[in-house]
């Protein structure tokens, strides 16, 4: 491999402690959210320490430096991308990224009764709620993309579902439940063909795997910097420059605006337009700092590192009597959310045995209720690995479901 895990895992003390049982923390839940590095507590950190202001504002020295860290932040996630730097808006996180290209396309009267939202059924909520908001609002009609058994996008009804009538496609580059990595490009190129918008849901991609806008065809591209080992409360949006261009603003008030008498705004040129307030600056330099950190990594090594850990899951996984992975069983294409369900027990039985052996998990429906439902179970347990997790947590995982089926005589 290509980098040290046991060197790195010291960057994150968090994976050192134990949990009440005495048992060692095995985090596997890092599709929720990541562990943070050293590295990047230290850069919000020295940001309170030294350079702390309010951005964009101020005549004085300290709003300068403020300013220019918070615009260095936004020029090495668009590094990261493959993006311009003013393609990059700042947001709270993925939700709100995809939000904001709801009601802006909303409020740009974009789409109307006859028009069509064209999402999937393994959209995380985020990707999907929104959408059915618009199609409230305006009248549009929202379809969808149905699933096969295996997990991954049916696409038979491809011709149906992206014509002339489709304004927006909107979808996730990989599950957070199945694993699935979908086509982005191949959809995308059809979705414009028609002139539709294509929207895609990356808190599952960016993270894990090399993603270049340019390549991935989309429009908008929403990811949020803590499941990529970045602060809380800091997410990208991602607009190819003429769309944002032809945007109008989501949030109003300060930051946004260009001249503002008493009837009457005129707003910034994006991304500026799309930042409304004072913007999160320590957590945009700590994303920074993680960007760095997976850049110094490498994405493909990242991905590579993943899929050895995701083959040995669902290898070992496959060898256990009654557990039933749900999404795709090859290791090869896929991400590195492994979702399961064990004949007999709850998943949240599952769940409370791996907890008691430290294994930390995921069970539930993952925001994503149409997939449990499509699969006809109440819910799944998840396990989802990053660069941190080691062969060994996965083998306590398969240990702790093969426990839970002493206990429970599954
Ligand atoms: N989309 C996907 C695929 C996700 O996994 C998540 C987080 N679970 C989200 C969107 C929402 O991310 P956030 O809560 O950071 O906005």
């Amino acid at each position: 491999m290509g980098f040290d895990v046991d060197a790195l895992r010291k960057d994150f003390p968090i994976l050192e402690r134990t949990v009440a049982s005495g048992a060692p923390l095995v985090y596997l839940d890092s599709g929720a959210t990541t562990q943070k590095p050293l590295q990047v507590l230290d850069a919000e950190r020295d940001f309170y320490l030294t350079r702390n202001a309010a951005v964009h504002r101020g005549a004085h020295q300290l709003a300068g430096e403020a300013t220019e860290a918070y615009e260095q932040a936004r020029h090495t996630v668009a590094r990261f991308i493959g993006a311009a730097d003013d393609e990059v808006v700042f947001t709270k996180n993925t939700t709100e990224g995809i939000n904001l290209v709801a009601y802006a396309l909303g409020n740009a009267g974009r789409l109307g009764p006859g028009d069509r939202i064209v999402v999937t059924e393994m959209e995380h909520h985020a990707n999907l709620v929104p959408w059915q908001q618009l199609a409230e609002r305006t009248g549009a009609t929202l379809d969808w993309f149905g699933l096969t058994d295996e997990g991954r996008l049916d696409l038979s009804r491809v011709d149906e579902l992206l014509d002339e009538r489709t304004r927006v496609l909107a979808l996730t580059h990989q599950s957070n439940v199945l694993g699935t990595l979908n086509p982005v490009r191949a959809l995308a190129d059809r979705a414009h063909a028609h002139g539709a918008v294509v929207v895609v849901d990356g808190a599952q991609s960016v993270p894990h795997r090399p993603v270049d806008v340019r390549e991935l065809g989309a429009d908008f591209l929403a990811f949020s910097g803590h499941k990529m080992l970045g602060p809380n409360g800091i997410g990208v949006l991602w607009g190819r420059a003429e769309l944002l261009a032809g945007l109008p603003p989501f949030l109003t008030g300060g930051s946004v605006i260009e001249i503002v008498e008493m009837d009457r705004t005129t707003f910034l040129p994006p991304p500026q337009r799309f930042e409304a307030g004072v913007p999160m600056t320590a957590q945009a330099v700590g994303l920074a700092a993680a960007v760095e950190y997976l850049e110094r990594l490498g994405m493909a090594e990242v991905a590579a590192y993943e899929e050895m850990l995701t083959a040995r899951a669902l290898r070992l996984l496959a060898e256990v009597p009654g557990v039933r992975v749900v999404g795709p069983a090859d290791h090869a294409d896929r991400g590195s959310a492994v979702s399961f369900t064990v004949d007999g027990i709850h998943p949240h039985d599952v769940g409370q045995v791996l907890d008691e052996r430290g294994v930390a998990v995921r069970v539930g429906h993952h925001c994503a209720r149409p997939i449990v439902r499509r699969y006809g179970i109440p819910a799944t347990t998840r396990a989802s690995f990053y660069v941190y997790n080691t062969p060994a947590e996965v083998d306590a995982l398969v240990e702790g479901v093969r426990a839970a089926q002493r206990y429970f005589g599954g």
